[in-house]
């Protein structure tokens, strides 16, 4: 007998079918016999809380996502190692032509949590081997958060994480290369769960500004 939450999974996918497969709706015939051709690729993190699509409200083959802890773009590097999140932004920006990469970071982030106090964290050592990725984010965020509340440090790393990814982002030559051929856009969004609002870094700026809803 499977779990009570494995049992409301397997319910959801049968409204899933049900709506999809055994309905009128033909998104999935197209999606099956045309292929994906989604727009966005989103670099999300794992948090249950963050679902892009979900908070999107986005339908099948509309966007082309990754997540991971804490949402981070690596920098780019050739050669050897097991570069998951390098070879989705690669699949994404080459082969499917997305015309948009968003990083989307969020509030209460746990592996910028990890980061910031590390003594906290009691995973056995790969999370705070990935998260090495964010370093310039937590030195940047020690450097301009003097308040020593923890609360508004956790925050402010979380921002600048999202623009080190950003900055990371414009490391891969493809991404460059897409940036001037076909004008690819690169965008970093911020979703406060705390209050329900978006914020969007313009790169000109490097400020976080709401995003009207
Ligand atoms: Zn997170």
């Amino acid at each position: 007998m499977p779990k009570k939450e494995i049992v409301k999974l397997i319910l959801g996918f049968r409204h899933f079918r049900e709506k999809f497969y055994l309905g009128e709706d033909t998104t999935y015939t197209k999606l099956s016999n045309q292929g994906q051709v989604p727009k966005t690729l989103i670099i999300g993190c794992s948090d249950s809380r963050v679902d892009p699509a979900i908070l999107s409200s986005a339908g099948p083959g509309e966007i082309f996502v990754v997540r991971n802890v804490a949402n981070l773009v690596p920098p780019f590097e050739s050669g050897g190692g097991f570069h998951g999140v390098s070879a989705a932004i690669e699949f994404a920006v080459v082969n499917l032509q997305v015309e948009t990469v968003i990083v989307f970071g969020h509030r209460q982030c746990g592996g910028i949590r990890a980061l910031l106090f590390p003594e906290e964290c009691h995973a056995g050592g790969f999370v705070q081997q990935w998260m090495k990725v964010a370093k310039p984010a937590k030195e940047r965020a020690l450097q301009s958060e003097e308040s020593g509340d923890p609360t508004l440090l956790w925050k402010k790393c979380e921002l600048e994480s999202l623009r080190t990814s950003i900055e990371n982002l414009h490391t891969f030559p493809f991404v460059e290369t897409a940036i001037k051929n076909r004008g690819l856009n690169l965008m970093g969004i911020y979703f406060d769960l705390e209050k329900g609002e978006l914020l969007e870094l313009e790169e000109s700026t490097g400020l976080f500004t709401p995003i009207p809803l």
